[in-house]
């Protein structure tokens, strides 16, 4: 059984429908994902979407929309946090995160609005997911203030030390698309080097497309070819490894147990 931890399913039109998807990914073990947020405008589209797929969603505000009113879409994230904090759907608030790659951006104001988030992640006890683009030393700084906040290390592409940081943080680091081009040798070494307990896998559907990609867009249903790559990579048995990747997604997003009894 494989879990997504992390894409966009519903946020962009599909090459098939929803329930299609869904049906298909769960023959194929894909038996639930976490569907990310960008910004305010999405949040009720990924609340409908996960309730159709029985999947869990993430709200928050993604670093590359950080607006001049970036106050009232954390007013506004807070106020959605508030009204659907028992809906078994909710998981964590994400994406969030810092983004120093792409130029013109405002790193002063996506710390604060980062900050602002870690803030209402204590506040609901809920998990993050986390997007980090040169800038992991600053994530990795910042969440020291807030120890109690678990989460994941979306698309998880830092060092070898930056790894060891966030492993001995109790963070999750998230394997996808980038893992399966041989070029990716940070990415490839975090994936063999970390400890079993500290992966989990996601795809960014529709974003990183793997490297047998041949629409240029991933898919929840690239999920088992993900799996035997890290396998192999690892040089550990398939089983096993799912075994342990299903129980960390779990445990990174504990209110997917919920979702999975239901
Ligand atoms: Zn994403």
């Amino acid at each position: 059984m494989i879990i997504d931890t992390h894409n966009h399913v519903g946020l962009a039109p599909l090459a098939q429908s929803l329930e299609v998807l869904a049906q298909k990914a769960s023959a194929m073990g894909v038996v639930c994902g976490v569907i990310t947020a960008g910004g305010v405008e999405d949040f009720e589209r990924v609340r409908q979407t996960a309730q159709k797929l029985n999947w869990g969603y993430c709200v928050g505000l993604h670093p590359l929309y950080i607006r001049e009113n970036w106050q009232a879409d954390i007013k506004a994230l807070s106020a959605f946090l508030e009204t659907h904090q028992d809906d078994p759907h909710l998981v964590g608030i994400g994406e969030i995160g810092l983004d120093f790659y792409v130029e013109g951006l405002d790193r002063d104001r996506q710390e604060a609005a980062f900050k602002e988030e870690l803030q209402l992640a204590l506040r609901f006890n809920l998990p993050v997911s986390i997007h980090s683009r040169r800038a992991l030393y600053r994530v990795l700084a910042l969440m020291k203030e807030y120890p109690t906040v678990s989460g994941v290390l979306h698309a998880f592409a830092g060092s070898l030390d930056e790894m060891k940081q966030a492993v001995r943080r109790g963070l999750y680091l998230g394997m996808g698309g980038a893992m399966t081009f041989p070029g990716s040798k940070r990415v490839r070494t975090a994936a063999i080097q970390a400890p079993f307990g500290s992966l989990v896998l996601e795809t960014d559907a529709p974003d990183m497309p793997p490297v047998f990609s041949e629409t240029k867009k991933s898919s929840p249903l690239d999920l088992p070819r993900y799996l035997s790559e890290l396998a192999d990579l690892r040089q550990e048995d398939e089983s096993v490894l799912s075994k342990a990747l299903f129980m960390n997604s779990l445990s990174a997003f504990p209110k997917l147990k919920v979702l999975l009894a239901k």
